[in-house]
């Protein structure tokens, strides 16, 4: 674990705090959170840039910065169920099993589930549960969630998402085209799935939320 930690405190530096980012839990698991473990061996050398890198099946693991953006957002304090879109390699994933009380992830790609879930087992994550399939159902058994993170651009809320997101609940979502989103941070105010605060975080640019509510694949 002690492997890159200087290189993992330069990042809490340069490219979270440096930006922005306050929140000392966030701050705090994102320099223990062996980053590099979740890529290729060939690239573990970047882990630790500010930018995005290749996990395979054309896919990427978000920047750091993006990461701890939404993952501030969330607000989590240790007793939330959650809910992700878009498990990836499972570095946001273990980001989350570390600030909340359980996770759940779906990723669409059942290679890219199935490694995720090699590698969080070998760093003993015990609360969380992967699946494969399309994330844009949501986890209808498992809801209602204390907050939702999307880690795929949609062309649209997806009202699957916003129903299963608890009264008080965070959903961060990116919206938009497939060449630029806006970051949506949804609070849910009442019971009614619609009355919602919505609050735009900033521009970014993330791979298609690819299923029934998302792009057409
Ligand atoms: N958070 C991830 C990480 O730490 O590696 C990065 C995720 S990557 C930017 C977005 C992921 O969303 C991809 O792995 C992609 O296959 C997945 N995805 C796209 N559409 C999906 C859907 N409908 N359901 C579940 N996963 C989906």
């Amino acid at each position: 674990m002690r492997r890159y930690s200087k290189q993992r405190t330069r990042m809490i530096n340069n490219h979270l705090i440096a930006r922005g980012i306050t929140d000392e839990r966030v701050l705090k698991t994102m320099a223990t959170v062996p980053r590099h473990l979740f890529l290729d061996e060939s690239i573990q050398n970047q882990a630790y840039s500010d930018n995005p890198l290749p996990i395979g099946s054309r896919q990427t693991i978000s920047q750091p910065y993006i990461v701890g953006l939404m993952t501030e957002a969330l607000e989590l304090k240790g007793i939330e169920k959650v809910l992700e879109i878009g498990t990836g390699c499972g570095y946001q994933t273990a980001i989350l099993a570390e600030l909340a009380e359980r996770v759940f992830s779906i990723e669409r790609i059942a290679s890219l589930a199935f490694r995720a879930q090699r590698t969080l087992d070998s760093l003993h994550y015990h609360n969380i549960l992967i699946r494969a399939g399309d994330g844009t159902y949501g986890w209808s058994e498992e809801s209602p969630f204390d907050a939702i993170i999307t880690t795929a651009g949609a062309p649209k809320i997806p009202q699957t998402l916003k129903r299963q997101l608890a009264v008080g609940g965070r959903l961060i979502i990116p919206v938009g085209s497939q060449s630029s989103q806006t970051l949506l941070k949804i609070t849910r105010l009442s019971e009614e799935p619609d009355d919602i605060k919505t609050e735009d975080l900033c521009g970014c640019r993330f791979v298609d939320l690819i299923g029934e509510y998302g792009w057409k694949g």
